[in-house]
């Protein structure tokens, strides 16, 4: 019985490799490494994936929610809420801002935001940002949480790095918000053979501050105009490998949809919740159940040669870096779903088969 792995990236390198070397070649021909021609093209062609008038590449997605915070005015001492469930990406770059998450609990069905505790947070005071995150590829109602944070003059950005190609209304991830950030780590929906991300925007000024944050503050070369800059650039290697895979990401999002699809449909084992938001506002970037017997659940899958994980096992404000300091925090939610989680395996290269074993394994347990 052959191992079915919670993802397989060579099954999906395969895929595209002949357009990938073709892509790598150009590059390596073309003796301009970093922030050339390829950038150009994919920012372009990204921004027209994602229906945003801007898109500047960065070195990671981390970085990407940095600078987007920072051309948002996100300062030192700032206030950000965010959510706790959402693997500490958000807090890594508060950090790097010395900016201050504030943490709003998440729906239990959704694993969302609560706009509810959001509103509250927003009407007690003193915030200056809201970071959405899609989490698991679920594209938040971002008209209800701009209809809380718009009154209040406050800025979102979108957290997509889980959520390329996922709509509502037609809209797509990253075009609701002030500013969004994409991640193209190799596991990703869109996913590089190394680190990128990238930031787009609607707004022409927040795209000039982040094409001047990524790259010493220059407003010109050698000429510095804005503190607080970085190097953080896309290197024309990946932005190469990016464009030849982007014109496959919506067929491989709608695989992945398919599989959630199977996996809801037929799994029917009482013990075991699944996620129910299946349309075009879900691309699959992660299947997770919820199970009050977890480490049972998958113990038994381990057993049958499947590999589950956990996304995530700790929340952000039990983190052991910072879970001193913020003793006091209670998200009921939040904390809850990090000890019923998993994650089952689901990507565009799972054959039908295997994800009948998948269903067949839980249903037996
Ligand atoms: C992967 C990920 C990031 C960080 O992206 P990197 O490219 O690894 O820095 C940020 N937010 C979320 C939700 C992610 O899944």
């Amino acid at each position: 019985m052959s191992h079915i792995g919670i993802n397989d990236l060579k099954r999906h390198a395969a895929s595209t490799e002949a357009a990938v070397r073709e892509a790598v070649d150009r590059v390596l021909e073309s003796g301009w490494y970093v922030l050339g021609r390829e950038n150009e093209a994919f920012e372009e062609e990204f921004a027209r994936f994602c229906g945003t008038r801007h898109c500047i590449g960065v070195a990671n997605g981390t970085d990407a929610i940095e600078l987007g915070l920072r051309a948002l005015s996100v300062r030192e001492g700032s206030r950000v809420v965010t959510v706790a469930n959402a693997g500490y990406y958000t807090a890594t770059a508060l950090g790097s801002i010395g900016a201050i998450p504030v943490y709003a609990d998440v729906d239990g069905k959704t694993r969302l935001m609560d706009l509810t505790h959001l509103a509250d947070l927003i009407a007690a005071g003193g915030i200056d940002a809201v970071v959405i995150t899609h989490l698991f590829g679920l594209l938040h109602d971002m008209e209800a949480v701009l209809r809380i944070t718009d009154p209040a003059g406050i800025p979102v950005l979108e957290d997509c790095a889980q959520a390329h190609g996922a709509s509502r209304g037609g809209r797509r991830a990253g075009s609701f918000g002030a500013a969004a950030s994409f991640s193209f780590y190799p596991t990703k929906n869109l996913g590089a053979l190394g680190d990128g991300g990238a930031v787009v925007t609607q707004n022409s000024d927040i795209a000039q501050s982040i094409r001047r944050l990524r790259q010493y503050g220059w407003e010109a070369k050698y000429r510095v105009s804005t503190s607080g800059a970085r190097n953080s650039r896309l290197d024309e290697m990946q932005a190469a490998i990016l464009r030849a895979k982007l014109p496959f990401v919506d067929s491989w999002n709608s695989k992945r949809r398919e599989i959630a699809t199977r996996y809801s449909t037929e799994i029917r084992n009482p013990r075991v919740g699944c996620p129910q938001s299946l349309g075009e506002e879900y691309v699959g970037h992660l299947y997770v159940v919820t199970c009050d017997d977890r480490q049972g659940l998958a113990g038994h899958l381990s057993a049958m040669g499947i590999g589950t994980d956990i996304h995530y096992p700790v929340p952000d404000h039990r983190q052991a870096a910072v879970s001193e300091a913020n003793s006091a925090i209670r998200l009921p939610i939040t904390e809850e779903l990090a000890d019923k989680i998993l994650t089952l395996p689901c990507y565009p290269e799972l054959t039908d088969h295997e994800v009948t074993r998948v269903v067949a394994a839980i249903n037996e347990w």
